[in-house]
């Protein structure tokens, strides 16, 4: 059975009847007095699907402008009748942002500050092959320049640099270049001196 209001069988009964006589999906809403969106269900239930995964997944047709006030007024009135926040958004073809413009509008600000608060504590790190999200030091949240160069870095130019898996959370938070891959490179054991020495060599050798 597809997502929606639940439909008695009485109604359904009723909806095939009219629809049996020719009657027309408007005609059949204002006859039985009921939305678009339960006939649409039982006499074609493909399109309503559609509909219903479009408003699941497509962005919202306000997006970016004012949610028109009757459609506002329409969605708090179809709640003060008892209606689902789904069920009043397949009657009135309206995503779930703007549901949430409509009946809850701080929780887009809610949702970042959560998002701030999860890059300012935790960092993505390697951990076997893997990519995985970790605690970091809560002592030192994620600051505004490299720990290293001191440069301040964009925002998403720091990287957290381990050095133990087994304790991920302990490590510093480096600028992507040049500081994230000189330090892993010595973790690797390319020492600062080598590539000293070797620089030293280009220098004294190089092009003339
Ligand atoms: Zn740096």
């Amino acid at each position: 059975m597809p997502s929606g209001i639940k439909i008695s069988s009485e109604l359904e009964a009723k909806i095939l009847e009219l629809r049996s006589q020719g009657k027309t999906h408007i005609k059949i809403a204002s006859e039985l007095g009921i939305s678009g969106s339960p006939i649409r269900r039982i006499l074609n239930p493909e399109a309503h699907e559609k509909i219903i995964s479009k408003l699941r997944t497509g962005p919202s047709k306000f997006q970016g402008r004012e949610i028109p006030l009757e459609v506002k007024a329409g969605a708090i009135k179809l709640r003060e009748q008892g209606k689902s926040y789904g069920e009043i958004r397949s009657e009135l073809f309206i995503g779930r942002k703007a549901m949430q413009r409509i009946f809850d509008p701080e929780a887009r600000e809610r949702a970042e500050e959560r998002q701030r608060q999860l890059r300012a504590t935790t960092a993505r790190v390697e951990i076997n092959g893997k990519k995985v999200r970790v605690k970091v030091d809560r002592e030192k949240p994620r600051p505004k320049a490299c720990e290293l160069c001191h440069k301040e870095a964009k925002r998403f130019g720091l990287n957290w640099h381990h050095w133990e898996d087994t304790n991920p959370g302990i490590g510093l938070w480096l600028c992507n270049f040049p500081c994230h891959g000189f330090v892993e490179g010595v973790d690797v054991g390319l020492k600062a001196e080598d590539y000293l020495r070797l620089k030293d060599q280009a220098n004294r050798g190089g092009l003339k």
